[in-house]
């Protein structure tokens, strides 16, 4: 792994890769600034090393050259993080966009305009790589969060700068979470895994099974493999087609010597709705009419317990339907749980959509030892997959 400190950037004009695709209001104003707060240590980096910065990124999922996506509506926001006056380019490749590059002095900043403008990014088009990398002396690549795309600008522009790549710091902070947890963790290894459905979860589960020593399984997952062990689980959401599948990996990781925990107890509803009635059971034996909705308090009890033996922690997935104030009190167990782990001296690694949502949400992220910037690189990497971006930097 190449990285930042080990480029020289004085007098070089960087090309940054960054995931500036950030929520815009009805007014286009930028309603969460995490992604360009995490980004300013790489370009302050740079520019504190003699460089300037052309700073490249996608915004939404334009179908042409829509408005309401340009980078522009964005620049002001980035200045001021940035505290330096950022230049915009209306373009991305062209004569304009080269121009513009070439004049970059030492310490200054350059964002173009949404590399989604243009088909060529997502479908990793070689001529638009090539007309990307001609903006820049050095590639540098810091979005964790489109790591996992092989587009033009995440991957296929890397080539064309042979020995003149590195990691950005966000990137570098990422991929050490994941070893730390993955390859490093100190024992014992927990991780969590909550979220809708098993299907969607099957690639990583099997990949965790070798790598940890503990899994604790949350959310709406349960119920397939409660019903799968003979249990009745009422309307609860439930996968009948993948119950033989939850079985076998039971089995598995009985013979690779990992512990699944699942709960014992769970919070029902008789709707899916915040203001359902709610009824606790047992989480192998739910009435009809209702359906399981959140972990319950024995449940979270014997979950803060083992949390709070284990040195490294992986959470991915909420233990129930967080998104209802009434049935969210599992998730944020789990959290403190975690939180209280952590300040003890474990390392405790969130990651993947929506689990993040959730410790913002209830304001547990500063408890975590790290907070992922991925959903989608997450996931994948948490599937133990070499993602195309980071694969690129490394050839
Ligand atoms: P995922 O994207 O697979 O991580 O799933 C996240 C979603 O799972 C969240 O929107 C939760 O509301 C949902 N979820 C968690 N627990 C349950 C449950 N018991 N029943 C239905 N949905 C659930």
């Amino acid at each position: 792994m190449r990285l930042l400190e080990q480029q020289n950037f004085k007098n070089e004009r960087a090309v940054i890769r960054v995931d500036f695709n950030v929520p815009l209001n009805e007014e286009l104003k930028v309603t969460d600034k995490t992604r360009i707060q995490t980004a300013k240590p790489t370009i302050e980096y740079i520019l504190s090393q003699g460089g300037s910065c052309v700073l490249l990124s996608h915004l939404g999922r334009p179908d042409g050259r829509d408005p309401k996506l340009s980078l522009a509506h964005i620049v002001s926001e980035v200045s001021s993080i940035l505290g330096v006056d950022v230049n915009f380019c209306n373009q991305v490749v062209g004569d304009q966009a080269l121009a513009q590059t070439a004049s970059l002095k030492p310490g200054e900043v350059l964002l173009m305009e949404n590399l989604r403008y243009h088909k060529e990014e997502t479908k990793g088009d070689e001529v638009f790589a090539q007309q990307l990398a001609r903006l820049g002396t050095v590639y540098v690549n810091d979005a964790f969060g489109t790591a996992h795309r092989a587009h033009a600008s995440t991957t296929i522009m890397a080539k064309y700068f042979e020995g003149k790549k590195c990691f950005g710091s966000l990137l570098e902070s990422e991929v050490n979470a994941i070893e730390k947890v993955l390859k490093d963790g100190e024992s014992p290894v927990v991780a969590i895994l909550g979220g809708a459905k098993v299907s969607s979860k099957i690639t990583i589960i099997e990949s965790l099974l070798d790598k940890v020593d503990h899994l604790i399984i949350g959310g709406g997952m349960v119920y397939t493999f409660t019903k799968a062990q003979g249990g009745t689980v009422g309307n609860s959401i439930c996968e009948p087609d993948y119950c033989d599948y939850a079985l076998e990996l039971l089995e598995k990781a009985k013979a690779k010597g990992v512990e699944i925990h699942l709960p014992v107890d769970v919070i029902a509803g008789d709707d899916f709705s915040n203001d359902a009635n709610q009824k606790i059971f047992e989480s192998n034996n739910i009435a009809d009419g209702w359906e399981g909705l959140d972990a319950g308090p024995k449940s979270c009890e014997i979950f803060r317990e083992l949390i709070l033996k284990c040195k490294t922690i992986l959470w991915n997935g909420p233990l129930g339907v967080f998104e209802f104030p009434n049935f969210a009190q599992g998730t944020i167990s789990i959290g403190e749980s975690i939180g209280e782990a952590t300040k003890l001296g474990a390392f405790s690694l969130v990651g993947g959509g929506d689990s993040v949502a959730a410790v913002k949400q209830f304001g547990l992220a500063p408890r975590m030892s790290y907070i992922s910037t991925g959903g989608g690189a997450m996931l994948e990497s948490l599937e133990g997959k070499i993602l195309p971006g980071i694969a690129a930097l490394n050839e």
